[in-house]
């Protein structure tokens, strides 16, 4: 059942303890959203989910598959866990198309006009079939946003991670990303969305998790009592 299971897992930076003592059971279809102030290891608890960040001791598993194992396949958990960045990462200097049928010809081996296809309907969903032929540039932070959401999806990800998604975009572009998030939250993808937006927090999330200074504070399945004390 679950997906994401951290065990008294530490992670340090050097000398700097930058994860403590975290324990943390994500299920399949479940949309966790973590917020805490800045420097609280938000970030550094996402990527260590999908390998990006080591952890020092502790046990964690995904996707049924322990990362300190040296059997497992990180390349594979990549796969698996994808990840939306604050600053889009999409590339510059090729098309929207390109952009989301790279990664299923290059990594997954889809045939051409497969990935063109499934990158039309993944662009439906998040609403810029029209613009599959434009290049970054001439894309809105949202827009940008929402290709990258789109691409990330073009991998048929287990697991989707978000990294202050909406945190660089203009306050009128956000409602769109967040729509296509809450869309994506539906259909049961399982969600770990680092954000300030405590509406998305509220309405969308399953779960709560408050990080301070590297350790979860609180952990709250009861959303709307978490909002309220
Ligand atoms: P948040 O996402 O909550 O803002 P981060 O996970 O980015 O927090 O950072 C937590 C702490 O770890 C911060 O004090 C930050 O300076 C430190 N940190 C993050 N990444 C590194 C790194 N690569 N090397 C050293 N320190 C880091
Ligand atoms: P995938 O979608 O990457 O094929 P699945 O979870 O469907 O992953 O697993 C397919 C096979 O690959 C299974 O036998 C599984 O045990 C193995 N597998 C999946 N992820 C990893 C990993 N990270 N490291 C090693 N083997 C893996």
């Amino acid at each position: 059942m679950s997906m994401i299971e951290f065990h008294d897992v530490e992670k340090y930076y050097g000398k700097f303890h930058a994860l403590k003592d975290i324990n943390l059971t994500i299920d399949r279809g479940e949309v966790v959203t973590i917020i805490g102030p800045s420097g609280s290891g938000k970030s550094t608890l996402l990527r260590t989910i999908n390998g990006l960040e080591r952890v020092q001791s502790g046990q964690l598993i995904v996707n049924d598959f322990d990362l300190a194992d040296k059997k497992t396949d990180m390349n594979r958990i990549r796969k698996n866990v994808g990840m939306v960045f604050q600053h889009f990462n999409l590339y510059a200097n090729k098309t929207v198309m390109e952009n989301i049928t790279l990664g299923p010809t290059l990594v997954l081996k889809s045939n051409k006009e497969q990935a063109r296809e499934e990158a039309l309907k993944l662009l439906d969903q998040v609403g810029l079939r029209e613009k599959a032929d434009s290049y970054p540039s001439a894309l809105s932070g949202g827009q940008k946003q929402r290709i990258a959401i789109a691409r990330s999806l073009a991998m048929k990800p287990k697991a989707l991670l978000f990294d202050e998604p909406t945190s660089a975009l203009d306050p009128e572009t956000i409602g769109d990303v967040l729509d296509v998030m809450k869309d994506i939250a539906k259909q049961g993808m399982t969600m770990v969305v680092v954000t300030h937006e405590m509406g998305f927090a509220r309405h969308v999330g399953d779960r709560i998790v408050f990080m301070s200074d590297g350790e979860i504070l609180e952990d709250a399945t009861d959303v709307g009592a978490f909002f309220d004390h």
